[in-house]
């Protein structure tokens, strides 16, 4: 592990140009990434890879749906050492939710040159003792939420004496869930030297803590100059609280998605907005995915969405972050998010890899104050949609969400 001071790097344009086969990969990975379709690499990718490759701890400030998987993935599949025999596990990769890890572990499979490449996932809510057969027969990747991995070092069925990489991914998430006890515990049975990543979409300070007791020197490299992903629209609605569910049927019926997530705050709100869809409207395929549902529903239910059987999910932020499904044209945040941070994440589900989406968020009047703080978390105004007139008709009079529309434009600027 090569020592250095932070250094905080923005990506720059010559950086992005930079293609595969001038970032020290072998012509094996190479070769995979064409046959997979990666003609060029994203720029987390291009910024990561190469310093990833010289074996330096790194920071990625970055957004999900940016390649950031790849980006981590590839320097790990290319210093594997792989030994069918005895799978030494030599790969951690913690992610905050049971979706986030089924999706990295499939990632890196499919861009695995190599098929002795053992890759596996340890979650909660399957049975563990399948995880323990796993893990016997020798995983070199292994991918997992802490809880469970945690559970699977105290037991012993895991061992990382020969660990060179360790993965933080979505780490500000991991912490917000309050998996931060887990992982200091993990961190501190990991072995050195190793190779520490993390990415984070935002660095608040116990992210930059976590990085100063557990990596060597880490580079910084920024991603985020822009927060919202600039091919998607976001809009805004003001609707009283009685109104929602019909506004929302009608977003639905006027805006036909291909496919759509939508949000509420609770498990118990997401269960009943499920429901009503279901009893109330006779739209095509709905589903839900919530962490009160079994984990077999859940990947069930996972499934039928990448699969496109299922239209519209009605989801949690806990399981919705993270989806990687690129017919996603619109996230509806019935509910507003509970942390601006969360909106970033949402909308993120759309627009992915260059592609249009559209975001509407349906804030009551009371929650002018909540929409201020998305605003200046992504240093943008929503704008209001049309379907705001129909909705003041039918109130009778106009409304605003803004505790005042003055307060709001000033506190904006600040922000800016
Ligand atoms: P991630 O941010 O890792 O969730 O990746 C988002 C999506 O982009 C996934 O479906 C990846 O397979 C895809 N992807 C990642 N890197 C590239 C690339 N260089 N070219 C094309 N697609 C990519």
């Amino acid at each position: 592990m090569k020592s250095n001071s932070l250094v905080t790097k923005r990506v720059n344009k010559r950086k992005q140009a930079l293609s595969f086969e001038k970032m020290g990969l072998s012509d094996e990975m190479v070769a995979k990434l064409y046959e997979v379709g990666y003609e060029k690499p994203t720029p987390v990718q291009a910024g990561l890879i190469p310093l990833a490759m010289e074996e330096f701890d790194l920071i990625g400030q970055s957004q999900t749906g940016t390649g950031k998987t790849a980006a981590f993935g590839i320097p790990i599949l290319e210093q594997l050492e792989l030994d069918p025999q005895h799978a030494a596990t030599q790969a951690l990769i913690l992610t905050p939710t049971r979706e986030l890890a089924v999706q990295v572990e499939r990632e890196i499979t499919k861009l695995a040159p190599n098929h002795h490449v053992r890759c596996c996932c340890l979650y909660g809510g399957r049975p563990i003792k399948t995880q323990i057969n796993q893990l016997k027969k020798g995983c070199h990747i292994v991918v997992g939420t802490p809880g469970r991995v945690l559970d699977h070092l105290q037991r012993r069925t895991l061992n990382i004496n020969k660990l060179w990489f360790v993965v933080l991914d979505e780490a500000d998430r991991m912490l917000d869930i309050g998996f931060r006890p887990d992982i200091e515990k993990i961190m501190r049975q990991c072995p050195t030297p190793r190779q520490t990543m993390l990415l984070s979409a935002t660095l608040p300070p116990p992210i930059v803590l976590l990085a100063k007791r557990y990596m060597h020197y880490p580079k910084l490299l920024n991603f985020s100059s822009k927060i919202a992903v600039e091919t998607i629209d976001q809009k805004y609605l003001t609707v009283p609280y009685e109104m929602k569910y019909d506004i929302l049927v009608e977003l639905l019926e006027r805006e036909q998605p291909e496919q759509s997530i939508i949000f509420c705050r609770t498990k118990l709100g997401t269960e009943r907005l499920y429901r009503k869809l279901l009893k109330t409207t006779d739209f095509d395929s709905i589903g839900t995915i919530h962490g009160d549902m079994t984990q077999s529903a859940r990947d069930r239910m996972m499934k039928g969405f990448r699969e496109q059987s299922v239209r519209f999910l009605v989801a949690t932020d806990v399981v919705g972050r993270g989806i990687d499904v690129s017919n996603i044209s619109h996230i509806i945040n019935y509910d507003v998010p509970e942390l601006s941070d969360d909106y970033v994440h949402r909308v993120g589900r759309t627009g992915r890899m260059g592609r249009s989406g559209i975001a509407f968020t349906l804030v009551t009047p009371d929650q002018g104050g909540e929409l201020t703080r998305i605003e200046q978390r992504i240093n943008q105004l929503l704008e209001v949609d049309e379907l705001q007139g129909k909705i003041n008709e039918a109130r009778g009079k106009e409304i605003d969400a803004r505790p005042s529309a003055r307060t709001s434009k000033k506190r904006y600027r600040r922000a800016l």
